[in-house]
Order: C-alpha cells, then sequence, then structure tokens
C-alpha cells in the first residue's frame, strides 16, 4: 500500500469565532487580546486544547507558548506552540476554511443542498463551486470520526444501539455500509464490500476503538438487529456483554412470507393480530418474556387450527429460531424494540447516494465521504414542519451543539485540536 513511511502530522487547528472580520483584523496587532479572546472562547465552549500525550499542560495556553503569524493565502494568521510538547495549533478564524478557498457561507449552501438530497452535480450548480470541491469537502469532514465529534457535543457513548448495514452499489458491486444509530444520531457509518461477520465486525470495530480510546470502561449494555446472521455473529464478537435483540417490527413484517399460499386478507389479520400480541407483552410491566412465550404458543396454535398444520409449524419454527432475540428486547425496558429511527437514518443516506447513482469511483474515499455525510445528519436541524423543527440529532439527544449556527458549529466540532475538558470527579 505503500503508507508506512507516510508520516501522519496531527491536525491540530482550531477554529475560533472572531464574530467578524473586522475584529479579528483588529486582534492580529495585539498579542495579548488576542491571546485572551482564544482563550475565552476556549472557556465559553468548555473545550481544552490537543496537547501531546505526555504534555504538562493539561490542555490550556500559557504565557510561555510561541506564538508567531504566518501568512496564508493573503490571510494572517496565528501559530500557537506549546513549549513543553512542542504541538502547534494554528488558529483558523471563523470566516475561513482549512486548505479551503471557498468560504464558508458557500459551503453551508452546498453542504445544505447534498443533505437534502441534491447530487454534488446539482449541488455545485446552484452554488459557485465545482462537484469535486464539494465531494472533497464532505471527505474532509470525514476525516473526523463521528464519535470524537459526538463527544464534544457532551453525548454519552450510547449504552444501547441499533446496528443494520444499508445496501449499496459502487458501478456494479455491491456494498453494504454498517451502520450504528442511537435515537437520532449516527455512530457509526462504515462501508464494506463483504457482507461476512468478519467484514462487518472490522467495520463496526472502528467505532468500538474510538470509543474505548474516550473512555476506557466503554460497554454496550444492548443491541438491536433484524436478525441477519453476519450482524448478529459481529455484536457478538464486539460486544460479548451485550443483551442482543431483534428488531419487532421486522418479525411483523415477515410473518406474512411464513404463510405462503393462504389468502392476503387472512395473513392481513394474523399480522394485526401478531402485532396486539406484541404490544401487549410491550405494555406489560412485569413477566414480560412469560407472557410473550405463552402468547407465541397460542398464537402458532391457532393458526395450526384456522389455516393449517403445516402453516402452524412453520411459523412454531420461527418462533422458536427468533424468540431469544425478542424475549431480550422485552427483557430490559431500555433496550429499543424497532428499528425506526435506523431504516430513516438509512432512508435520508440513500437519498443522497441515490442521487449520486451510487458511488462512482471504486477507487474514492467512500469512508470518509459517508462519514462526512453521517456528520451533517447529526448537525444540520431540521426544517421547521419537522417534528422537532429548528434542532439538530445531536440535540435531540440531549447533546450541546458549540453555537446556535449550525456550519460554525461543523467547524468547530470538526477543528482537529480541540478536546473536551475532562468531566468534574463524580463524589
Ligand atoms: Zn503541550
Amino acid at each position: 500500500m505503500g503508507q508506512t513511511a507516510k508520516v501522519t502530522r496531527k491536525n491540530r487547528t482550531i477554529t475560533v469565532d472572531f464574530h467578524n472580520e473586522a475584529t479579528y483584523d483588529q486582534l492580529l496587532d495585539d498579542t495579548k487580546a488576542f491571546v485572551e479572546f482564544v482563550l475565552a472562547f476556549l472557556l465559553a465552549l468548555g473545550f481544552q486544547l490537543l496537547h501531546k500525550a505526555s504534555c504538562s499542560e493539561g490542555g490550556g495556553l500559557t504565557r510561555h507558548s510561541h506564538y508567531a503569524r504566518v501568512r496564508l493565502g493573503g490571510l494572517t494568521i496565528w501559530r500557537i506552540q506549546c513549549t513543553t510538547c512542542k504541538a502547534v495549533f494554528t488558529v483558523l478564524p471563523h470566516f475561513v476554511l482549512r486548505y479551503r478557498t471557498m468560504r464558508p457561507d458557500v459551503a453551508r449552501d452546498a453542504l445544505i443542498a447534498t443533505h437534502g438530497g441534491l447530487s454534488l452535480a446539482w449541488s455545485a450548480t446552484i452554488c459557485p463551486i465545482s462537484p469535486m470541491a464539494l465531494y472533497r469537502l464532505i471527505c474532509a469532514l470525514g476525516q473526523h470520526s463521528l464519535v470524537t465529534v459526538l463527544v464534544k457535543c457532551r453525548l454519552p457513548l450510547p449504552a444501547y444501539i441499533l446496528a443494520d448495514e444499508k445496501h449499496s452499489r459502487c458501478l456494479t458491486e455491491r456494498v453494504y455500509l454498517p451502520t450504528i444509530v442511537s435515537g437520532r444520531v449516527i455512530w457509526h457509518l462504515g462501508y464494506s464490500d463483504s457482507k461476512s461477520a468478519a467484514a462487518f465486525t472490522a467495520s463496526y470495530g472502528q467505532c468500538q476503538q474510538t470509543a474505548l480510546e474516550h473512555e476506557s470502561s466503554y460497554q454496550v449494555k444492548g443491541a438491536l438487529t433484524d436478525g441477519f446472521d453476519s450482524t448478529v455473529s459481529s455484536m457478538r464478537t464486539l460486544f460479548p456483554g451485550a443483551r442482543l435483540g431483534f428488531c419487532l417490527r421486522h418479525a411483523l413484517n415477515k410473518l406474512p412470507d411464513k404463510l405462503v399460499g393462504i389468502p392476503a386478507s387472512v395473513r392481513r389479520g394474523l399480522r394485526s393480530t401478531f402485532h396486539a400480541l406484541l404490544h401487549r407483552c410491550r405494555q406489560r410491566k412485569s413477566l414480560r418474556v412469560v407472557a410473550l412465550g405463552q402468547c407465541l404458543r397460542h398464537f402458532a396454535n391457532r393458526i395450526a387450527t384456522t389455516v393449517g398444520e403445516e402453516h402452524g409449524e412453520r411459523v412454531r419454527h420461527w418462533f422458536e429460531a427468533k424468540k431469544a432475540g425478542w424475549y431480550a428486547v422485552l427483557e430490559d425496558p431500555k433496550m429499543p424494540a424497532m428499528s425506526t429511527v435506523l431504516d430513516q437514518a438509512h432512508n435520508a443516506i440513500d437519498r443522497k447516494l441515490f442521487a449520486m447513482k451510487g458511488f462512482h469511483h471504486p477507487g474514492g474515499s467512500q469512508a470518509a465521504f459517508l462519514t462526512g455525510l453521517a456528520h451533517l445528519y447529526n448537525l444540520i436541524p431540521y426544517q421547521r414542519r419537522a417534528l422537532n423543527a429548528g434542532t439538530c440529532g445531536v440535540e435531540v439527544e440531549g447533546g450541546r451543539v458549540p453555537t446556535s449556527d449550525w456550519m460554525l458549529s461543523l467547524q468547530i466540532l470538526t477543528s482537529g485540536g480541540y478536546q473536551c475538558a475532562p468531566a468534574p470527579p463524580h463524589h
């Protein structure tokens, strides 16, 4: 691959909101005022600077740091070096994007058009940029992992997750996008050309790895899947202690497939009986699993007597294979029961990929591109007629975004130089 010799320099850019360009220009000539402004901004966000792991400076800036002004593409910016660990921070004013000539307000329009489902080419048509520039911008955002950005929004790592793969295409090849969702937020959106358990384990494992780097004691308590073998076995491998549930709505939709050759009206009737049965069991406060076991037995017997023993037997067999996953959903009231929010996330991503007719380039940066799209999904507020109008997925889940302007928040959150201040110790 030829990448072993490449030294990756850590991106320690910090985007700072200077309110307007005039304020920035004034501060440039006054080192003390400039540093104080940056410190106040850090304090307001509750962020710290990402020094090297060994550094004793504890995430701040000190008087001793080296400050230098450099000219970059006609703009003067400050670089700050920690004298202890030698980490260099580049202070990027809010009105520029790192390594890009495109201004944030142009990027904002193009990104929202893409998020809304326009192809890169159409988004570029209504904005003064090229489709490739937009593609590269989304990939650059995707260099920052979802976990890292979500943790900066003060979201706790998810104890209960939904996991499933979206099927997509890269030219004529089938590809799979392993996805982890918790509520309205995407925590992982991977890319795999195989649907093997090993491939899914590798993809979901990246998310787990980043989470563990952040919190070494992180554990998943429960995972809901639709019961697909590779997904289930990858969850079992990565999260051995987790409860593994199967989506109840998926079960409902599968029932008619088990009743082939029976009139549609009868199948519909049985499906709604099954629906009522699952619903009743979920409503119960105690003995939910016992209740479900009994209900499933009665239901299978009823199918046997009303539409025939062979159907009853087939359904019984299916229940036998799946019931452990349904029990897992009922055993723990915090377990998600249905994968609706995950389907919604997949539909949103699918709209964009469909507009692009899949991934055009087998050698492209699919993983980074998908992660970039997932950041937009998490951070762009819902439209005004939506259920959670005006707030973004992160906020709906109880997280905090740095500013009320999603584009500025996105710039700040994908700045490599920030990290969260450690949480105050619990008493
Ligand atoms: Zn340092």
